[in-house]
């Protein structure tokens, strides 16, 4: 099939200031770590972005303590209608300034621009107006009756969605009247801490927000610290299992959402054109690092090779690219180690005999580039089939009945999303009601709403996030300390 060659069309990256190193921000206010400050480069280019500080123990203890005064003397002593006009602030201010935060995402974290703009910004300022209107309205949410704040909010997030993931963590807490200490994932540091300008620019109150920068170390100095009374995590399922143990026993509470290894199950009377566009919406979104990414696709065995037919040829269009470029449909991989772990997954499928597909495309000569990739011939043992990749890598598993597609969609040690392509709605509704798994999409993937609670089964974690069940995680309705 011809593809065209499109003019190049760059974003331009005037439109965002990047300095040349950046501090903690910590009671309102930039100042240095007390660690080893490090790099963040644009996966796409290997360039060095910035410097980044990195928070020791006792950095994270000053954060700790900037935001236990601006919980107890400040921020809990407002009414939600106050903390309400913050958080609307804030949502405009995104709003505002929303193309500088998609520059800066796409170049920290090697996303196309046109998702950093068209996705990831406009849901970050979606987050913040939708908890606006709930930061006064708790008493009315069927949490209980006068729902309290928690007090001080340790949260840890991943490098896949930095600027979203913020703003999933943040907005409902302030809505619900507790202070944060968050932690961006070490590779892309850079939207949080422009995020604090935010802050700064809506004048909320000092020690409201305070956002340390590092890896592993600081993450874990936030979930020991005693003084933390949440710890509200998003990332692996391995690090989700280790702060679960490192918090058990104390007064401290945890909302965890974890890995995924989601089934698009697509039945022989479903619509095929639109459910190619929905398996690669699925797993090619993002690069693959969507933790709900449907990256196993189960078809009914009778449409198997009609299927495959169609979406190689759909492949073969995907530009992968310059994330900058807005026609680029496919960008980096955010880093050397993540691009290392795709690779050794794909050799692992090979070698257990899937056989392995993708497009002809040229890949760029620097930077970190996995192209769109399909295994057929996988079965249920292929740890290609049971592992989450977190990369445009897509395992295709037939099946022949309902039941059968249930069964294997279930056998995963994951439950976080699902998708079911079919017209019968009377299916979608016995698969869905079958299916472990928070968030179950019908003939469509991938969609994203505030108003959504979104979370796991099993070892996807616990807890949700939107929606009025998010909230719960913010309060207590037994009184705040
Ligand atoms: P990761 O768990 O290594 O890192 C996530 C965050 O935790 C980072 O900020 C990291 O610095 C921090 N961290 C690392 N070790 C820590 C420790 N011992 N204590 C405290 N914090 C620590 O995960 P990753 O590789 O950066 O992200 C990819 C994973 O995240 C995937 O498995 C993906 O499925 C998952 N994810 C889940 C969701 C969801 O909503 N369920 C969303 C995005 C990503």
């Amino acid at each position: 099939m011809p593809t065209f060659d499109y003019a190049p069309a760059p974003e331009s990256r005037s439109v965002v200031t990047i300095a040349n190193s950046y501090g903690l921000f910590i009671n309102g206010e930039f100042n240095d770590g007390h660690g080893t400050p490090f790099d963040t480069i644009n996966p796409a280019t290997e360039e060095v972005l910035a410097q980044v500080s990195e928070a020791s123990t006792a950095d994270v203890d000053r954060a700790v303590k900037a935001a236990r005064t601006a919980y107890e003397t400040v921020w809990s002593r407002l009414s939600g209608a106050d903390r309400g006009k913050y958080l609307f602030r804030i949502a405009r201010l995104l709003q505002e300034r929303a193309r500088e935060f998609a520059v800066l995402e796409t170049l920290d974290n090697g996303k196309p621009i046109k998702e950093s703009r068209d996705v990831d910004l406009p849901l970050a300022a979606a987050h913040f107006f939708y908890h606006a209107g709930w930061a006064d309205k708790l008493e009315y949410a069927g949490l209980g009756p006068a729902p309290r704040p928690v007090g001080v909010v340790g949260q840890i997030i991943p490098w896949n969605f930095p600027m979203l993931m913020l703003a999933w963590k943040v907005a409902p807490a302030l809505a619900c009247g507790n202070t944060v200490v968050l932690k961006p994932a070490e590779t892309t540091p850079l939207t949080a801490l422009l995020f604090a300008e935010i802050c700064q620019q809506a004048d909320l109150p000092p020690g409201v927000v305070n956002i340390v920068t590092g890896a592993g170390a600081t993450g874990q100095a936030i979930v020991e610290h005693p003084d933390v009374d949440k710890i509200a995590f998003t990332g692996s399922t391995e690090v989700g299992k280790l702060i679960a143990r490192t918090i058990a026993g104390t007064r401290k509470r945890a909302t965890l959402e974890l890995g995924g290894k989601a089934a698009n199950i697509v039945f022989d009377d479903a619509a095929m054109d639109q459910a190619v566009e929905g398996i690669v919406r699925g797993i090619f979104f993002n690069q693959g690092h969507v933790c709900c990414a449907g990256s196993r696709l189960l078809v009914q065995e009778s449409v198997h090779d009609d299927l495959v037919h169609r979406l190689q040829r759909r492949l073969a269009t995907i530009r992968v690219g310059d994330p900058m470029d807005k026609n680029t449909d496919l960008g980096a991989i955010n880093s050397a180690t993540q691009l290392a772990r795709v690779t050794d997954m794909v050799a692992v499928g090979e070698a257990e005999g899937a056989h392995r597909w993708s497009p002809v495309c040229e890949l760029p000569s620097r930077g970190f580039w996995f192209a769109p990739t399909i295994f057929t011939g996988v079965s249920q043992a292929h740890r290609v089939a049971q592992e989450e990749i977190f990369g445009p890598v897509l395992s295709i598993i037939t099946f022949r009945t309902p039941a059968e597609a249930v069964a294997k969609a279930n056998n995963t040690p994951y439950g976080l999303s699902a998708g079911i392509w079919t017209e019968k709605g009377s299916k979608i509704l016995w698969m869905a009601d079958q299916l472990r798994a928070g968030v179950v999409w019908a003939n469509t993937f991938n969609q994203f709403d505030p108003t959504s609670p979104f979370g796991g089964f099993k070892e996807s974690g616990y807890g949700r996030e939107g929606g009025r069940h998010g909230l719960e995680g913010y309060v207590t309705t037994g009184g705040a300390r």
